[in-house]
Order: C-alpha cells, then structure tokens, then sequence
C-alpha cells in the first residue's frame, strides 16, 4: 500500500454555536486505504466529511486534502472526491442511466466519455439490466448501489462514504462491501468510511478512527488499538461445566490475572495476563486443582470489545 497520506488534520474544530462537532481533530489518512471512521450518534462523523469537503468551513484547525485546503479550494476537492451522503437524493423520475449521465456532466466528465462510462458503472453495479428503468420502481439496495454508482462517475482518488449498507439487506449488504474492498485493493481508492456497524467495519477497515463529541480517541489497526487498550495477553478459557467454581476460584486468586470475567449461559471464562509467558501458569494451577481444561485460546480483541472499552476508557492513540 502506498503510505503517503491524502488527508492531514490539524486540531481540525467545528462550533455549532454552543456544541463543538468536532474538536481539534488530529487525523491522518493513507492513500489507498480504508479507513473506518466510528463513534455513536452526534459525534461529529458527517461534519468531519463536510469539512473535509470543503462544504463547511472549519472554526479552528486546518486541514489537507488530496493536498488542498478545503476552506480554500473546496470546488476544486470535490471534482476529486466522491461522497456517498446517508440518504443519497436521486433524481426517482428519471431512469438508471438518466440519472448517471446528468450527474457525469455536472460532474465535468467529458462529453465523449460519458456514455462509455454511464454504461460500465451500471455494469460493474450489477444494474445493466435495469439501466433505462426509473429509479422509481428501484430497491433500496439497487438505489444505493446506483449512488455509489454515482459518486464514482468522476474516478474520484478519495471516496468519502457515510453508512452505505443502512437498510439494507444481507445480500445487498454483501455486494456493497465487495464492491468497495475492490475499489480500494484494485481500484487503489482511498475509502473514507463512516458506520456504525463495527462488523462491517472489521471486515473492510485497514485501520479505524473512534471519535467521542468529535474528539479522537483512538486511530490504528484493530490489532494496534487492542495491544493498547489491553497490556498483555487476553486469554478465553473453557472447562468442564461443574468445575466452574473451582476454576474461577483459581483464578481469581492468581495475583497475576486480571479482569476475570464468567460468560453468559457457557462454561467459558476470560480474563487478562501480563503476557503470554503466563499462561502455562494457568494451565499449570488449573491441573493442580484438578480443573479438566478443555480449551484455551489466546482472544484477539474484536473491533467491538474495542468499541465498547473506548467508550468507558481513557485516550489511546496509536
Ligand atoms: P450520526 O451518526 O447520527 O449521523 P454524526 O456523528 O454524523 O451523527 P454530526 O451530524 O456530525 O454527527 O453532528 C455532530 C453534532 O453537531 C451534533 O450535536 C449535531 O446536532 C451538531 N450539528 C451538526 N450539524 C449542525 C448544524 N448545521 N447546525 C447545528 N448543529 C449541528
């Protein structure tokens, strides 16, 4: 992967009169990658992409992209960058391939090439077929399919997408993170994008950003993230079912483990080790008391327990 950076923020900050969307935001985004950009409701994702675009204009901060400024040269930016909005607004009375060849030429893509490229973007988006339908009588699915569609009409190097598999159903979901992890491994766009759903973001991120009212609280790799959140080794261990008690007893007086917690409705416990070379101490307490182990596996932290432990955890960057 290229490694020079399109996006560079600097205390990048948003004032809404008394709320700050977005508070000094300090992010850097490599060309060519996907970069996840999570945090709940209201906290800054969708202004942080409109400042990005130069649609809004920053309180504080600076920020380049594609190397411009967007408060500078926003109209410039945007014939370079393709934004998939949450509720993208087509064009319902017009057809597939109405609605695509209009935008190519708000766009400014020339006129002699807009055909040629109408008709191999409905074709890569599976909606060839239904080109001279209107958008109309379209799933929601086709519709989003036929926005991504669009916002790629110009060949844009970064692609900026808010939640583009809201609503929609697992198929369709499925063809939506196809079409953009190969976007960014073979089209070698840089994917900026914004969801709530920490599976979809696991599955497609290179790296993520957590924002918390509009302040960072974490940027990496889920590996780097879970290494710095969690010292050390986290471990899952099963065991025979009536040995339970036992086994967390053992545990729970071993000075070295930490965070020793029982599963729902399994006999499954984790808990959290200074490192790896603790773990045939374990192993070694649980035989001496007698505790059948049935299995113990070093736990990789998902996106999710990162999620979740951010949001009750201090700063971390990476
Ligand atoms: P969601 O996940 O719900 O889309 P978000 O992370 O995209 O949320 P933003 O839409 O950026 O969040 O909003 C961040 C904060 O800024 C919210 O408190 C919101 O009410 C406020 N805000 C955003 N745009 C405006 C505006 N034009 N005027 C006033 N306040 C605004």
């Amino acid at each position: 992967m290229n490694t020079s950076s399109v996006i560079v923020t600097h205390g990048l900050t948003r004032r809404f009169g008394d709320i700050t969307a977005v508070d000094g935001l300090d992010l850097t985004v490599r060309a060519g990658e996907v970069l996840g950009f999570l945090g709940h409701n209201g906290s800054g994702k969708t202004t942080t992409v409109r400042l990005l675009n130069g649609v809004l204009t920053a309180t504080a901060g600076s920020a380049r992209v594609l190397g411009l400024d967007p408060g500078v040269a926003g109209a410039e930016l945007r014939r370079r960058t393709g934004v998939l909005t949450e509720t993208p607004s087509l064009d319902e009375r017009l057809t597939a391939n109405e609605n695509l060849t209009l935008f190519a030429q708000l766009y400014g893509v020339p006129e002699a090439d807009i055909a040629g490229r109408v008709a191999e973007l409905l074709e890569t988006f599976q909606l060839a077929d239904r080109a001279a339908d209107r958008v109309s009588g379209f799933s929601k699915g086709m519709k989003q399919r036929l926005a991504l569609a669009r916002a790629l009409l110009h060949k844009p190097e970064l692609l900026f997408l808010d939640e583009p598999t809201s609503g929609l159903d697992p198929v369709s979901t499925r063809q939506v993170h196809t079409l953009i992890r190969e976007l960014s491994r073979n089209g070698g766009h840089t994917v900026f994008l914004c969801t709530h759903n920490l599976e979809e973001a696991q599955r497609l991120c290179d790296r993520v950003a957590v924002l918390e009212h509009g302040r960072l609280m974490a940027l990496g790799t889920p590996a780097e993230l879970g290494r710095s959140l969690w010292h050390g080794a986290r471990v899952e261990i099963e065991v025979a079912p009536q040995m339970m008690a036992t086994a967390l007893d053992v545990l729970q007086t071993f000075p070295d483990a930490r965070d020793v917690v029982l599963a729902e409705n399994q006999p499954v416990l984790t808990l959290a080790l200074p490192g790896r070379e603790h773990i045939p101490q374990v192993v070694e307490r649980m035989v001496a008391a007698n505790v059948p182990l049935y299995r113990l596996t070093p736990h990789e932290a998902t996106l999710e327990d990162i999620y979740f432990a951010l949001h009750g955890h201090e700063e971390v960057q990476s």
